[in-house]
């Protein structure tokens, strides 16, 4: 039977890095590699780990960043703070004279909205503070089968748990995408470890995929994440129609269309109370 270990906490630190490097990866990613002694302590060990990165406004150039207190993060005394949750797709500790390195892969999508707009024209020696992960969630137990679900968005996650699973569980991955040279995104060994199914995105094309999913039984787990409209059915016929219980499910709404900064522990439906 599927089980979740305890959720591993973490101190609450704020970070201040520096871009060394960015990367285009296919149509829609820039890689952005970053660096800087608080990396020290830096850990992120869940497949589906995230931290909160501050950004500036992308008309004033105002940067709102929250203060660490005693009692957790505070709001600064002037400014918006614009958060945006972003998977830490891969970390390097430090080594030698290497220093310590995160990469974060954003979805270019939009000019005037604050995360992907400074991704987009993000260079060498730009700073980009970042918070948490607060808590990580390891990957469940007792699994044989993972369905992956996502979107671009959640494709980082996504090589977080082929990455992470044991070899003896066997990996089914839906991803649609808008571009298809996004596809190249997942190294060939990550493909080579899973079953990936590439979708055009739009057009209910995962929800169709997950659907045909058969011989589900108690040892499948079923992970899923990207647009949250998108997945309302999803998670319905993966909850309700199918009558699967929590413990084999997470549907996570990595954002939501026509809405800025949505908060992904909101119910995925609003009308839909969520178990
Ligand atoms: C746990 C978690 C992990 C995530 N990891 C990643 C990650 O590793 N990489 C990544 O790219 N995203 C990731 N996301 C999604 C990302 O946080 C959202 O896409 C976020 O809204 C982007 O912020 P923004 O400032 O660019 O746009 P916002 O200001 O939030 O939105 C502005 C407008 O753009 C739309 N929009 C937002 N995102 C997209 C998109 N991807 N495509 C098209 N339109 C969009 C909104 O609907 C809105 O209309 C993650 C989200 C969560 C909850």
């Amino acid at each position: 039977m599927i089980e979740h270990p305890p959720v591993e906490r973490f101190p609450l630190a704020i970070r201040t890095l520096t871009v060394s490097s960015t990367t285009r990866l296919g149509a829609s990613f820039v890689r952005v590699t970053l660096t800087g002694d608080d990396l020290a302590d830096f850990a992120a060990p869940g497949p589906a780990d995230h931290v909160k990165a501050f950004f500036p406004d992308p008309t004033t150039g105002e940067l709102a960043v929250p203060r660490l207190t005693a009692e957790g993060m505070a709001r600064p005394d002037t400014g918006t703070v614009l958060a945006r949750d972003y998977t830490p797709r891969s970390f390097r500790a430090a080594e030698d004279d290497r220093p310590a390195e995160l990469d974060i892969d954003f979805v270019v999508h939009g000019a005037s909205a604050p995360a992907s707009s400074w991704a987009a024209k993000a260079a060498p020696g730009d700073t980009l503070v970042i918070a948490g992960p607060r808590g990580s969630h390891p990957a469940p137990t007792g699994m044989d089968r993972v369905v992956l679900g996502a979107d671009a968005t959640a494709l980082p996650a996504v090589a977080r748990w082929i990455e992470m699973l044991p070899e003896d569980v066997e990996i089914c991955a839906f991803v649609e995408l808008d571009h298809p040279s996004d596809a190249g995104y997942l190294e060939p060994e990550l493909v080579h470890r899973a079953s990936v199914i590439w979708l055009d995105r739009g057009d209910g094309a995962l929800e169709r995929g997950i659907r045909n999913v058969d011989d589900i039984d108690e040892s499948t787990y079923f992970w899923i994440a990207g647009e949250a409209g998108g997945l309302v059915p999803i998670r319905r016929h993966l909850r309700r129609e199918l009558g699967l219980p929590a413990r084999q499910v997470k549907v996570d709404g990595y954002w939501r269309a026509g809405e800025a900064g949505r908060d992904h522990h909101a119910p995925l439906d609003p009308n839909e109370p969520e178990d």
